[in-house]
């Protein structure tokens, strides 16, 4: 029977990092069912280049873990100025879209301007109110013309979720919201691209985002790979592992998804579990490409149309030209759904027909590689449910003294950044005896 002090389910980068605070102060175990460490942030290769579970750019904000990170890195990083496109009426402007009408037609250009106006001399400001529903949020802060252009039809195909009950406390840092004046300029002048979280970004040189979490493993002593963790037992400290057995732990630090916890949790409350079981996620396929070269240096481009089955399509290389053989480029295309399977082949022929039609692409020739990957639980749906269920599942998870983090341990919308800063504290607060 294994003993340790703390077990860490899941070693994505919040549990790598929790790794990292522990390692040579308390025992620990980071139990990983792949057999590669990085989860959402894992990098693989196929025929020659290298996939990534969609564009993974880090947006660094916080001194400790812009260090951590970088350091880890040691050289191999660049910081790149993002070029960021929207594909619309068939055609491409600068993003971010409300920012940026220049390239729109001047019907849309038009409705999109006065209805930003009409909704900023109605509501003189455009702050956030997170207890607002998504559709009344974007018509009072966009007003109705972007709204109808891009804000609705895009978030539509990414959440597949009524946006009349998505909620909207995940928008501050996402969605960048500009003065009268930038969206003026932004439509009869020069355009405003600096706006919004990621305006500058850094990647791997070499290795695609997997070099991250590699160069985080290398250093971990307590991580061991192809350990599934079936049920926890928080009250007695006891975890059962796949093909493993027991292990006793005195503390947990949780980075799998908040409702598969209380699923394999054996002592949890009832309430807990309805609280759990009112939790929504979208999935997202991301099918990538190796095409020969694409004439573009665009980095990614957002696709709010109905005709375009994807929201989103990258090309890797620009920003990491080492991702794929020389000549050649990585494209990465992102589509939600709300639950059930994609049809993979209707799927795959849908995309290179929208790659062609925006111009990405000049023929679905060009394509001679290809690998799906599908991130079952990728965005974690915002609504009142989630609003009431996570103070009850937490106020649980404190009494027992675990910690629940990362992107989807702590059911929220959040980056890699913050992954690792939420795994150093958790880390920090066991060690502290808290
Ligand atoms: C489409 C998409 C695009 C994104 N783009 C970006 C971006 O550009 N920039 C950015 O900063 N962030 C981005 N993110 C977010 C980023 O992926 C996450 O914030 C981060 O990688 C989450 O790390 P984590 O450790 O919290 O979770 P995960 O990466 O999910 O790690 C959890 C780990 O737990 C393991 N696990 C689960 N259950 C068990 C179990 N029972 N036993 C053992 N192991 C288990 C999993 O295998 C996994 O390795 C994106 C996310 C998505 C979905």
């Amino acid at each position: 029977m294994l003993k340790t002090d703390v077990l860490i389910i899941g070693g994505g980068l919040a549990g790598l990092s929790a790794g990292l605070a522990l390692e040579g102060k308390r025992d620990y175990l980071i139990a990983e069912r792949e057999n590669r460490p990085g989860g959402l942030a894992a990098t693989i290769k196929k025929g020659g280049y290298h996939f990534d579970y969609s564009g993974h750019l880090l947006h660094l904000r916080w001194p400790e873990t812009t260090k951590l990170i970088l350091d880890a890195l040691k050289g191999n990083v660049r910081r790149i100025k993002r070029d960021a496109r929207v594909y619309a009426h068939g055609r491409w402007t600068q993003y971010p879209f409300q920012a940026n009408l220049v390239g729109m037609p001047d019907k849309v250009k038009a409705e999109c301007v006065s209805g930003f106006l009409k909704a900023w001399r109605l509501e003189g400001t455009a702050a956030e109110n997170g207890g607002e529903v998504f559709t009344r949020w974007t018509r009072r802060v966009f007003g109705d013309g972007i709204s109808r252009h891009f804000m609705l039809p895009y978030n539509a195909k990414l959440w597949q979720y009524p946006l009349s009950r998505l909620t909207t406390e995940w928008c501050a840092p996402f969605v960048p919201v500009p003065k009268p004046e930038d969206v003026i300029a932004g439509a009869y002048g020069t355009g405003q691209t600096a706006l919004g979280y990621n305006a500058v970004f850094h990647y791997p040189r070499e290795g695609g985002i997997g070099a991250l979490p590699n160069a985080f493993a290398r250093r971990l002593r307590g991580l061991r790979l192809g350990l599934e963790v079936e049920s926890v037992d928080l009250g007695n400290g006891v975890a059962m592992v796949r093909h493993f057995g027991p292990v006793h732990f005195k503390r947990l630090i949780n980075t799998s998804p908040l409702p598969s916890l209380v699923a394999m949790s054996e002592d949890a409350p009832a309430e807990v579990r309805r609280a759990a079981a009112r939790l929504r996620h979208n999935s997202v396929y991301v099918l990538n490409l190796g095409v020969s070269r694409a004439a573009t240096p665009m980095h990614w481009g957002y696709f709010p149309g109905k005709e375009f089955p994807f929201y989103r399509a990258g090309i890797a290389t620009n920003f990491s030209p080492a991702l794929a053989p020389r000549g050649r480029s990585a494209f990465y295309i992102e589509t939600a759904v709300s639950g059930g399977a994609l049809d993979l082949a209707s799927a795959q022929a849908g995309i290179l027909r929208g790659l062609t039609a925006c111009g990405l692409i000049r023929s679905v020739r060009q394509a001679e590689e290809s690998l799906w990957m599908k991130i079952p639980c990728a965005y974690v749906v915002y609504n009142r449910e989630r609003a009431e269920a996570l103070p009850r599942i937490f106020s649980w998870l404190k009494a027992r003294k675990a910690f629940s983090i990362g992107r989807y341990g702590s059911w929220k919308y959040s980056f890699m950044e913050e992954s690792v800063k939420e795994g150093l504290s958790a880390a920090g607060d066991i060690l502290r005896g808290r």
